[in-house]
């Protein structure tokens, strides 16, 4: 097809300050609806038990991502908590429009940024905690994350928290099924 963008108005980006929940949201998706294709993002952070290279992430080491970037291959990448780089590849989401598919990229804030510069018809669904004190019970509850890492973290939530009236539409997640429900018809709609 001659124009790369069309069809982005089946494309939903979904963002949302850390820990609240998009991790899973994602994988009950993948779950319920497999009519939505969930773009699988390249990653240059450490493997973690259970994770499945191809489905989870494509991990990467540096000198791969370098070569991706140069290729120009990712759709937009960024580093996340001060710590490891995550792009999207583009080729994937292009075929996946092309056929005409709901397509989903759930990426950080400087991400859905980036996206918003390229594919401004795309669809910016942000994904938000039913509180402030919830996402910090969250974040302190997963405790996968070292103290200096959850501060990092929560440095990252507070500017994330800021971010959403850049967003088309806002999805709080009370329970995941519901969150998921409103995601997948905000996509249909
Ligand atoms: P985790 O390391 O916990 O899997 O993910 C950390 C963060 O990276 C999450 O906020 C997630 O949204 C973000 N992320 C995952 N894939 C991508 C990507 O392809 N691009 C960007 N910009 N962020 C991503």
């Amino acid at each position: 097809m001659s124009d790369p963008t069309s069809g982005t108005a089946r494309l939903t980006v979904l963002a949302g300050p850390t820990a609240v929940g998009k991790g899973t949201v994602t994988a009950y998706l993948r779950e319920h609806h497999p009519e939505v294709w969930i773009s699988v993002s390249v990653t240059t952070r450490k493997q973690r038990p259970g994770e499945v290279d191809g489905v989870h992430y494509h991990f990467v080491d540096d000198a791969e991502f370098d070569r991706l970037i140069a290729a120009q291959d990712l759709l937009e990448w960024a580093v996340v908590h001060r710590q490891a780089r995550y792009g999207t590849p583009r080729q994937p989401v292009v075929a996946a429009l092309a056929e005409g598919r709901l397509a989903l990229l759930e990426i950080d804030l400087q991400g859905a940024r980036q996206v918003r510069e390229t594919m401004p018809a795309a669809r910016f669904v942000f994904l938000a905690p039913p509180s402030w004190d919830e996402l910090v019970r969250r974040l302190v509850g997963r405790g996968t994350e070292d103290e200096a890492e959850r501060e990092r973290r929560l440095d990252s939530a507070k500017a994330e928290m800021a971010a959403e009236p850049e967003f088309d539409a806002t999805v709080v997640n009370h329970t995941i099924p519901a969150a998921v429900q409103e995601l997948v018809e905000l996509m249909r709609s």
